[in-house]
């Protein structure tokens, strides 16, 4: 069983506040610094460059990327860390349409990358950025097509070449069932990839079991990697020593130190490496991942369940003038929940200068995330008693919350 009273140690939480914004960016672990101050002093200030060779730098990617599997239900030695989410993406869709290219026949004259309009912004800007890349004058015809979150399944069509879906949307925290989906895209000859960002660390997953194509996630929510901390991406074992790097950097090489003048894509996962680690960061997602050594996914999924469903149960019974906007249904839902209100800007700043921390999403949604490591279900009804007197009192009427920061 996991000890949550003893996870909710290992993070600095400043006193007072009800975080309820991890699934954004998650808190600091006590010992983050610590090992960061290590890094920099001994590492850094006295290996100075033989750091590479004697601290491991350069092995510490595939090492995190091994215990990122284990909460992802990934093959050892098939996670690699490095840049971040939108890079990953770039380079999981890319290699999956290579795939199907490398076939040929009807597989290579697929010409649609499908997603859908509750996937995350970044994910789709990436998608067209590709497409550009791969037909700039449009003669190729390839096509991104954004349907409905509901329509996906009915659209895995043989016009399809790889389907681009976020398992829970950022929004509104409603989940994909990513073993079903995955196995309708493959009976259809359809490359999965996955996006991970708001299932690593929120709910189980199990990427090996539903042979998914790729995955990808980031490491600064719900992993409490730290502010810009690296990304990961999964390449799934069939596809490792096969799938082609587009963005071919030096150290996806077979060989970086050789120098040779042409690219030849290193083995398995270690091609997605593009350039440089950063070690730094790595430092403090690497303290985050010994919280992550202490729990269980199927402990933190139930325990969070409790406290999504306890969160609805409080705020429904306390604030009709809120709608939910979040499944209702447990299994439909990641690890936040989000409600509909005109004035949410306005609502969720008044609610953050009380202390309860969550955040808002154009047009109209308030996000709070739940985060069994370190949220208590005693911080829920409490939040739940400061949103009712926000939102009762119509205490976000002022015009100091209805100026908008240029982070929502
Ligand atoms: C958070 C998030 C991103 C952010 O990408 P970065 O490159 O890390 O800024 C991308 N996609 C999804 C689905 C996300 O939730």
């Amino acid at each position: 069983m996991t000890d949550f009273n003893a996870t909710k140690e290992m993070f600095h939480l400043p006193e007072g506040m009800i975080y309820l914004d991890g699934n954004s960016l998650g808190p600091l672990p006590k010992a983050a610094p610590a090992k960061m101050a290590e890094v920099m002093e001994k590492e850094w200030g006295d290996y100075l460059i033989t750091g590479w060779n004697k601290a491991g730098w350069m092995a510490r990617p595939t090492a995190i990327g091994n215990r990122i599997a284990r909460l992802i239900g990934a093959e050892e030695n098939h996670v690699m860390v490095g840049d971040t989410l939108s890079i990953k993406v770039y380079q999981a869709v890319a290699a999956a349409m290579s795939l199907q290219h490398a076939k040929g026949g009807a597989a290579a004259a697929r010409k649609v990358i499908l997603s859908d309009s509750g996937n995350f912004p970044s994910d789709l800007y990436m998608a067209e950025g590709l497409i550009k890349t791969l037909d700039r004058d449009g003669t190729l015809g390839l096509e991104l097509r954004v349907v409905a979150p509901e329509e996906v399944a009915d659209n895995l069509t043989d016009e399809v070449a790889v389907m681009m879906i976020t398992e829970v949307d950022y929004r509104t925290g409603r989940k994909h069932d990513m073993a079903a989906l995955t196995a309708k895209a493959h009976a259809n000859g359809i490359v999965a990839v996955w996006d991970l960002a708001h299932s690593a660390g929120a709910v189980p997953v199990d990427l090996a079991g539903c042979q998914a194509g790729f995955a990808v996630g980031c490491t600064y929510k719900y992993l409490n990697g730290g502010p810009g901390a690296p990304a990961f991406i999964y390449v799934n074992p069939a596809h490792a020593d096969v799938a082609e790097p587009a963005l071919s950097g030096w150290l996806g090489h077979d060989a970086p130190f050789a120098f040779e003048q042409n690219y030849r894509a290193g083995p398995g996962v270690e091609r997605m490496r593009v350039g440089t680690p950063p070690v730094l960061a790595n430092a403090a997602l690497a303290a985050a991942l010994d919280v992550w050594d202490m729990t269980d996914m199927q402990d933190v999924r139930a325990r969070s369940i409790e406290l999504c469903e306890l969160f609805i149960k409080e705020v429904e019974a306390r604030c009709p003038m809120l709608e939910l906007a979040s499944p209702r249904d447990a299994d439909q839902r990641g690890s936040q929940v989000s409600f509909r209100f005109h004035e949410g800007y306005a609502a969720m700043q008044a609610v953050i200068a009380r202390g309860v921390i969550g955040d808002f999403r154009a047009p109209d949604i308030m996000r709070f995330g739940f985060t069994p490591l370190y949220v208590t279900p005693e911080e829920v009804v409490k939040a739940a008693e400061i949103i009712e007197d926000v939102m009762v009192n119509a205490l976000w009427d002022t015009p100091e919350y209805k100026v908008r920061n240029r982070v929502t």
